[in-house]
């Protein structure tokens, strides 16, 4: 811990990259944690219903699972995301890359914030393309219809569907540039994440993850716990 301390005292040029685990402290399950999405039973496994082909194929299963365990109403800003609020804020951080499609970093009050799956409060009609906030896709009853009669579309990455690059461009920019890169809450096992750790050159990486992952090796220090209880442990 004062290690890290350490570390963000003494830089102005830190990037934090996140997956699920940065969510799990709101409320949000994580989807390949035990505990997760992965153990809930419907009809179909998470992976098939969160897959661009099942969107098409069945867009009110689709919506009933994205309603029920996607869409969190209730999920607020957690420790992490406070205290990485707070870093930006102090002109220490420069950017967040998450995982994450919930919106917690930008309702923290994150600013710079490459959001590599999507967010649920940004959609779109497949139709006509225009724009609607997650509260209209929430306040839906099932599938979401644009004014015009098209379906609306959540700007989430589904199984299936490609990175948007300017999105992935930016991240690896923001990873290569960095001088301390913080890697929490995730395990590194989902694409890209682990791709985009290896665009950072520096002798700063940190990895804070509950359980071990397979780059806590390659990491300069190595924290095994959970993201909000190491952060708000830190001063600025
Ligand atoms: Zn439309």
């Amino acid at each position: 811990m004062n290690t890290l301390q350490d570390l963000i005292t003494n830089s102005d040029n830190i990037v934090f990259f996140g997956g699920a685990g940065t969510s799990t402290e709101s409320g949000i399950p994580d989807f390949r944690s035990v505990d997760g999405l992965y153990n809930m039973h419907y009809d179909y496994p998470p992976e098939t219903i969160l897959s661009h082909d099942f969107f098409m194929e069945k867009p009110k299963e689709f919506f009933q699972f994205y309603h029920e365990k996607i869409m969190d109403k209730k999920a607020q800003p957690n420790a992490a995301h406070i205290k990485l609020a707070q870093l930006e804020k102090a002109g220490k951080l420069k950017a967040i890359i998450t995982q994450n499609i919930d919106g917690l970093h930008q309702a923290a009050g994150s600013q710079n914030v490459w959001e590599l799956h999507g967010s649920v409060h940004r959609n779109h009609c497949r139709k006509c393309g225009k724009f609607y906030d997650g509260s209209f896709v929430q306040h839906a009853d099932t599938i979401p219809f644009c004014s015009c009669g098209g379906i609306i579309k959540p700007d989430v990455v589904l199984y299936g569907e490609g990175l948007d690059e300017e999105v992935l461009s930016r991240s690896i920019d923001a990873i290569k540039n960095c001088d301390v890169l913080i890697v929490g809450g995730t395990s590194l096992s989902v694409y890209p994440a682990a791709g985009l750790i290896r665009y950072y050159h520096g002798d700063k990486l940190v990895l804070i993850n509950k359980s071990v992952t397979p780059y806590d090796k390659y990491a300069n220090l190595c924290i095994n716990d959970a993201i909000g209880k190491v952060l708000s442990a830190i001063t600025i």
